[in-house]
């Protein structure tokens, strides 16, 4: 089953057609997928974003599409740069957990005037559904 090959199809939220990626396995639908999200401009601010696709196969009798999966690709925050010519020097503080799997480990750059704090979550939730986000997240905070 797992290797089995079928025609994917994919419903991006700004796209009003669905996208043909062609007769696939599951993964390899799914590589496709997460290539053609990372391909997108996204405004990530300071933190990082979560970007969904559906994946989509025909129904049996070829007359509609049923929803396979969700795909997702994280977009982390480029780092902002450090007042130093050298780049930040990373401290780590005190690491802390928030409930679940999630811990959240902040460090801190310890540059004269850098003041920049990175916090990166292992499993953090997702502000724009709230559901558990399927990687780790990175914000930057100015101190
Ligand atoms: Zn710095």
């Amino acid at each position: 089953m797992g290797n089995a090959r079928h025609v994917y199809f994919v419903r991006f939220e700004d796209l009003p057609d669905l996208l043909r990626i062609g007769r696939r396995t599951i993964e390899g639908a799914r590589k496709r997928v997460r290539k053609e999200l990372l391909r997108g401009d996204y405004v990530t601010d300071d933190r990082t974003i979560w970007i969904d696709a559906d994946l989509l196969r025909r129904s049996a009798d070829q007359r509609s599409y049923v929803d396979v999966e969700t795909v997702t690709v994280a977009i982390h925050p480029e780092e902002p740069a450090c007042v130093s010519c050298t780049g930040h020097d990373w401290h780590d503080e005190i690491a802390h957990s928030t409930g679940g799997n999630n811990v959240v480990c902040p460090s801190r750059c310890v540059r004269e005037g850098c003041n920049l704090r990175k916090i990166e979550e292992t499993r953090p939730s997702r502000p724009d559904n709230g559901q558990p986000a399927p990687t780790h997240a990175i914000r930057y905070e100015r101190l």
